[in-house]
């Protein structure tokens, strides 16, 4: 039996997701409401007091969801649905649980993966077969970020304030990469803080997960002066650590924010705006590139886009999972 206390939760949760979409620029949505089977006189009761004289049930002119629809959809009637298409929808108790939940889904790893690129090994590795999967590794994130240590291996050590290491669920199945800190992330040590950090944050729980459940990194770990993109020498630098990071993580999905991380990740130059919404592959890892939550700031006409590809994301880890 539903308690009162769940189906409040519920709709707490389905109103954040249509804030999140909103702020997304996204402009409907592809799952069926159920009908309003609330009678008027219980809608009152839960209305907050009306001025007199007024209604306190006021109905919208149009529902949030039609808003921006094109003039030529037609309404559909739409067939009694029932809660449980909703399911996806996180309720509090089920982030709760995804928060807490004991690492279970990693096997124990077997090999230690050297200090040295992945994308060296694709060509070369004759112990395994590294181009299909992510070789099993034994080596665990916070090893790998001590390895990094006082890293003075370029020149953006000079003038970081702090390295911004990959933070997150260890166990993620998505993970997510950006470019290089900015100057938010600098001065806290961690990747996407700033404003492209809420925006990501916002996407994030868009498709229904939280910041803690997913793995957030960038290809290169100290802030360029200036805000400039990293040099593909500084960017040979750091990634190894990141590429290891996945190894050891080993999600389901990648999301890669932009250029560098697209064309880093990829070894690709074919730009962002090509890849766009299609699934590539990383060593048996399905990667989706999207736009930069940092070129959504500076056009956010292109936020609609960046939600298709989140979708497909969320599609495939329900999916497989
Ligand atoms: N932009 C990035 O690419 N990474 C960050 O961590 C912040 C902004
Ligand atoms: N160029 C980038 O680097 N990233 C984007 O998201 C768009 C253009």
């Amino acid at each position: 039996m539903t308690s009162s206390l769940e189906i409040k939760s519920l709709i707490e949760d389905i109103k954040e997701q249509v804030l999140y979409m909103q702020e997304l620029g996204v402009d409907s949505l592809d799952i069926q409401l159920p009908p309003l089977a609330v009678s008027e006189p219980a809608l009152q009761r839960g209305a907050p007091a009306a001025p007199a004289g007024k209604s306190a049930y006021v109905v919208p002119e149009e529902p949030i969801y039609k808003k921006n629809a094109p003039p030529t959809a037609v309404p559909v009637e739409r067939p009694p649905t029932d809660l449980s298409r909703l399911s996806r929808l996180p309720t509090l108790a089920n982030r709760q649980q995804r928060i807490t939940a004991p690492e279970i889904r990693r096997e124990s790893p077997k090999v230690n993966v050297p200090q040295q690129s992945m994308a060296k090994e694709k060509s070369e590795s004759v112990l395994f077969d590294i181009t299909k999967a992510l070789p099993d590794v034994n080596e665990t994130v916070a090893q790998i970020q001590s390895d990094i240590g006082d890293c003075q291996r370029c020149d953006l050590c000079k003038e970081r304030k702090n390295i911004a290491h990959s933070t997150g669920s260890l166990n993620a199945d998505l993970m997510f990469i950006g470019e290089a800190p900015g100057a938010d992330e600098d001065l806290q040590g961690k990747p996407f803080v700033g404003r492209a950090g809420q925006l990501l944050t916002k996407i994030i729980e868009a498709i229904g997960m939280t910041r803690e459940d997913v793995f957030i990194g960038n290809i290169n770990r100290c802030r360029p002066p200036g805000n400039r993109q990293p040099t593909p020498a500084e960017s040979a630098q750091c990634k190894p650590f990141l590429f290891r990071e996945i190894a050891a993580v080993k999600p389901k999905v990648i999301v890669v924010l932009g250029n560098t991380a697209c064309q880093n990740l990829l070894e690709t130059k074919v730009g962002i705006t090509k890849l766009r919404g299609n699934f590539q592959d990383y060593f048996g890892v399905k990667v989706m590139p999207t736009f930069h939550p940092a070129y959504l700031l500076r056009d956010p006409s292109k936020k609609r886009e960046t939600w298709d590809d989140m979708k497909k994301v969320r599609d495939y880890l329900n999916q497989v999972s």
